[in-house]
């Protein structure tokens, strides 16, 4: 028996592993206090419409601005985050920031709509719409600028309480987009039991369109889904104006990606916004 359990289990002395276990603790350790001390930011990402242009929103990504080893992207936390839980009050700092910045560019008149990432873990804290309600008073934004991007696999089983949280956000005002569409295992007869919004058309069916046949027909294969469920469509990771077009004349609404702007830190999006008059 012990012999079998070795096999897949750390019983036996792996340095290498200890070394590895080590670095994620120290790491967790350093994310906890970066969220303490407010070293998290957050970068924002341009969404336009496809017909001229405008801009008509943006995606909150964070970075985690660490004083020796400069600016980290999500790629080296999140995931740490998630399997610490810490993507818990991380998640929190996020929405109460975009919060604010949406409250703020409503004061200004600007109708601008907020996308916000929502780890599955996230959602499915029995607190969590006490959460966002809470954060949304204390902005003072309105929720109907604000949108909650979910994944597929916070939506995995969409069993009666997943669609019960989601219905009272809706209530609360918020949208709901489903991201990373078509990379995870949406079953497309409960996307229609779902008040989803948008899907978000993962950038890497983006990528090789329109010299990549099969990914083609899966950005063709979402649009025309989207459309017949009465759900908006973003596309993410637009890097080239050959992409643009392609999307936009098959009637893609709405893109986000290089070819209109990185994620900018605020000071920066704030000049983006004041160069193309928004
Ligand atoms: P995502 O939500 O799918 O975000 C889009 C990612 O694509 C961003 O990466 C963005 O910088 C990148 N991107 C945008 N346009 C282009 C493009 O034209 N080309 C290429 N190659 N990439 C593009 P980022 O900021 O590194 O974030 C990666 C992922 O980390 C996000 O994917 C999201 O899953 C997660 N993430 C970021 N911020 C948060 C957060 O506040 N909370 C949670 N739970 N997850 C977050
Ligand atoms: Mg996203
Ligand atoms: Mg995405
Ligand atoms: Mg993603």
């Amino acid at each position: 028996c012990a012999k079998d359990q070795g096999r897949n289990t750390y019983h036996y002395f792996k340095p290498e592993m200890d070394v590895h276990a080590l670095e994620r603790l120290m790491l967790e350790n350093a994310l906890r206090r970066a969220i303490e001390r407010h070293e998290l930011v957050l970068h924002y990402q341009p969404q336009v419409a496809a017909d001229d242009s405008r801009m008509v929103g943006c995606e909150a990504l964070v970075r985690w601005q660490h004083p020796e080893l400069g600016l980290l992207q999500p790629v080296q936390f999140i995931g740490v985050a998630e399997e610490s839980g810490l993507i818990l009050p991380l998640g929190n700092w996020v929405l109460a920031s975009a919060a604010r910045q949406l409250a703020s560019w409503q004061a200004r008149g600007l109708d601008l709509l907020m996308a916000v990432n929502i780890s599955a873990l996230q959602f499915r804290q029995s607190d969590f719409v006490d959460d966002v309600r809470r954060i949304l008073a204390d902005s003072g934004a309105d929720p109907a600028g604000l949108e909650l991007e979910l994944t597929e696999s916070a939506l995995m089983q969409p069993t009666p309480e997943v669609l019960a949280r989601m219905n009272q956000l809706r209530e609360l005002g918020i949208r709901l987009a489903l991201d990373d569409f078509g990379t995870g295992y949406s079953s497309l007869s409960y996307l229609k039991r779902l008040p989803i919004r948008r899907l978000k058309l993962d950038r890497s069916f983006v990528k090789d369109v329109p010299g990549d046949q099969e990914d083609v027909a899966i950005a063709m294969a979402t649009l025309s889904l989207a459309r017949d469920l009465g759900m908006d469509v973003v596309a993410e990771g637009v890097e080239t104006e050959i992409q643009r077009q392609f999307l936009a004349e098959r009637g893609c609404p709405v893109m986000q990606g290089y070819l209109f702007s990185r994620p900018l830190p605020a000071d920066e999006l704030r000049r983006w916004m004041d160069e193309r008059g928004v």
